[in-house]
């Protein structure tokens, strides 16, 4: 967090993608500032530039021009490891198809990452056990992500997104890839992590989905249109 306590800052922000034909301007000017513990919601109809959006926070990509500084740190200043570093430490990342890794247990995905934040094995296991608690997956611990539903996917998804403990939860449509009640499980359980002080940013083309946060910032054709309180 920096002095002002903001955890994100982005100050017109602009991508464009390089094609056979004219370029695509993915983000043509966008402003948008997440304070310490919010809980905001990105929303806008497909194609408008949230995943873009999303992918230049989270240090995916590169912007075109623009500044972007979270937890402080203005990413312009970063190489591309010192970049990796920063996401590791600071973001957590929830797709819409969940991207877990089939062959190991629910237990061992959260680990896994535990232990790529920096734990060593022992406690990186304890940590993940401790987080499956806290998403109410302690008794599907052993179980590989294939049998598990939509929603407990998306919560061992949320689960393994929390082993860095974030200073940013970035999540892109979490809910798109579930029926209503997975959807509603996964909601649930970001407005419980937000009400235990996470800060979030989820991304969403559904009006339903963002009413769960405390505020909504619209996006449309690469703009930020309008915020207002969810
Ligand atoms: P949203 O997540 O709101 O649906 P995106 O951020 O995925 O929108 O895409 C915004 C625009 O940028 C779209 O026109 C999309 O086709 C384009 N785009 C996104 N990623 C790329 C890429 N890697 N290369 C070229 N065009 C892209
Ligand atoms: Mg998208």
């Amino acid at each position: 967090m920096d002095d002002a306590g903001h955890v994100l800052q982005v100050r017109r922000l602009r991508k464009s993608f390089e094609s056979d034909a004219a370029p695509v301007r993915a983000l043509r000017r966008v402003d948008l500032t997440v304070g310490a513990g919010e809980f905001v919601a990105l929303t806008g109809p497909s194609g408008c530039g949230k995943s873009t959006l999303l992918n230049l926070v989270a240090g995916l990509d590169v912007p075109s021009d623009g500044e972007i500084v979270l937890d402080g740190v203005p990413l312009a200043d970063l190489d591309e490891s010192a970049r990796a570093r920063l996401r590791r430490r600071a973001v957590g990342m929830v797709f819409q198809f969940f991207n877990l890794l089939d062959d190991l247990s629910a237990l061992e995905n959260v680990a896994l990452a535990v232990a790529i934040a920096g734990a060593p094995r022992r406690a990186a296991e304890l940590r993940a056990r401790s987080l499956l608690d806290l998403l109410g997956l302690t008794a599907r611990a052993a179980e590989l992500p294939g049998v598990l539903s939509g929603g407990e996917r998306q919560r061992l998804a949320i689960a393994r997104a929390l082993a860095n403990d974030p200073t940013l939860l970035l999540a892109d449509e979490p809910t798109g890839a579930l029926d209503s009640a997975g959807g509603f499980e996964v909601l649930e359980l970001l407005r419980r992590l937000h009400g235990a002080g996470q800060t979030i940013l989820l991304v969403t083309h559904d009006d339903d989905v963002a009413a769960a946060a405390q505020r909504t910032v619209a996006m449309q054709d690469g703009r930020v249109l309008a915020e207002a309180p969810a």
